[in-house]
């Protein structure tokens, strides 16, 4: 070293083709002089310009990719003023669950629905509505931690209610239901959790929601991933194989639930939302709870859930980007991988991801590579997108179900380039 550094303001001027705020660029020339490393801006900007958010290629293989949004759904354009609030008909205040909530009703088979920021705020919604200060029963098999924040233990104690824990961990019963509420007397609601991201296999038993509605209780059922009707009507080719057994919001209802919740980002293919549906009375008292305005989703949430419910009540399961990736066939997705003309073709297993369907597998195809070569492919090429490849045994794949076609030319691209 012993170089004399450049002055702040001509160092962050000499960067300011990178189009990054000169603010931003003050402080990056700033850290860099105290650190004795402004010669080597090129690394630091880089590694700023990889912290703002920005499209990425999923070619992971996993359809609702946690770490990349879950859900693959594109924002409708929202830069103007819209009706939020405001009734057209009549010119006064409205409310901006009235419309989204009788799409999602419709969609459900509910009398009523409404619209919160993800399916956690649902049931912490549901709670501090119904049961704050008394008790919810709950089989103890259903005691879930989703995604390291969502414990239903914790939010339950959040919501001001108290755990009526039911049953044992393998297997609980209706009358292990009844017991439980006839010792606590002020049992307010029972819930009901889909075990969403594990499996209890062997000597089980749980009590359905069919029999849960006899226990003369609002019986809440959180079903999760948001399938809305496990018929599929959205899907010409009907529902999946690699689907049964999941609840759906539809049937959920007709079984007996008085409510549903469930995510808007996982099967039900859209942006980070959450919906309750189900009887009037008892979405009337969420929307009244104050939590209804903490947890209340924006605009542009809004907007484009309501272009996704167009979509399912248009039966248009190709609309909708998880559908379409889901159910594309082998064939397509063959040749898809050889016109990379790059890698070996392999066969290789999607799966749904995020949290839901846990032993599920959908067969797929992608391009193998030796090697790790998954941080190369993360440069992008040439100002392409991040491709964000799948890393096993050491090797690396690209799985095409998770890539939307038109970046099938940037892929080909980044890989004609890996030495
Ligand atoms: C995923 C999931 C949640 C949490 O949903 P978020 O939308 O991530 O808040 C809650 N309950 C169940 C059963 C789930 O599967």
């Amino acid at each position: 070293m012993g170089k004399k550094p450049p002055s702040v303001n001509n160092l962050a001027l000499s960067l300011q083709n990178s189009g990054i705020p000169h603010e931003l660029l003050v402080e990056q020339a700033r850290s860099a002089i105290a650190a004795g490393d402004w010669e080597n801006m090129e690394e630091r900007m880089e590694h700023l310009q990889r912290s703002f958010i920005q499209p990425v290629i999923n070619a992971t293989g996993v359809l609702l990719h946690t770490n990349l949004g879950r859900a693959s759904w594109e924002s409708p354009e929202s830069n103007f003023s819209s009706n939020i609030e405001f009734d057209l008909a009549s010119g006064n205040r409205g409310s901006r669950q009235t419309g989204i909530g009788n799409l999602f009703a419709q969609l459900c088979g509910a009398e009523s629905a409404m619209v919160v920021n993800n399916c956690s705020s649902a049931v912490l919604l549901v709670l501090s509505a119904l049961a704050s200060g008394k008790g919810v029963a709950i089989s103890r098999s259903e005691l879930v931690e989703i995604g390291g924040s969502f414990r239903v233990p914790e939010i339950l104690e959040l919501s001001g209610a108290n755990l009526v824990e039911v049953g044992t961990t393998n297997k609980t019963r209706l009358v292990d239901y009844q017991k439980a509420i006839d010792a606590h007397r002020d049992v307010a609601m029972s819930l009901k959790v889909h075990q969403s991201n594990y499996k209890i296999v062997g000597f089980t038993e749980e009590a359905t929601v069919e029999e849960l509605t006899s226990l003369d209780l609002p019986l809440v059922v959180d079903i999760g991933s948001g399938l809305l009707d496990s018929s599929c009507p959205w899907l010409s080719s009907g529902p999946p194989k690699w689907l049964a057994g999941e609840p759906a919001a539809k049937q959920t209802l007709l079984g007996g639930a008085d409510l549903v919740t469930f995510s808007c980002d996982k099967l039900l293919g859209g942006p980070q939302a959450g919906i309750i549906a189900g009887k009037s009375d008892l979405i009337e008292k969420c929307l009244r709870h104050p939590f209804a305005r903490v947890l209340r989703p924006g605009s542009h949430t809004l907007l484009s859930l309501q272009e996704l419910a167009m979509r399912y009540l248009h039966r248009d399961g190709d609309g909708i980007p998880f559908w379409k990736m889901a159910s594309l066939g082998l064939e397509e997705l063959r040749i898809r991988a050889e016109r990379m003309n790059a890698g070996e073709i392999v066969s290789v297993d999607s799966i749904p991801g995020g949290g839901t369907l846990p032993t599920v597998v959908i067969p797929s195809v992608g391009l193998k590579f030796s090697g790790d070569r998954s941080s190369e492919l993360r440069l992008g090429f040439n100002g392409g997108l991040p491709i964000i490849a799948r890393v096993s045994d050491g090797d690396t794949y690209l799985d095409f179900r998770t890539v939307d076609p038109a970046h099938d030319e940037m892929i080909a691209n980044a890989l004609g380039n890996l030495d």
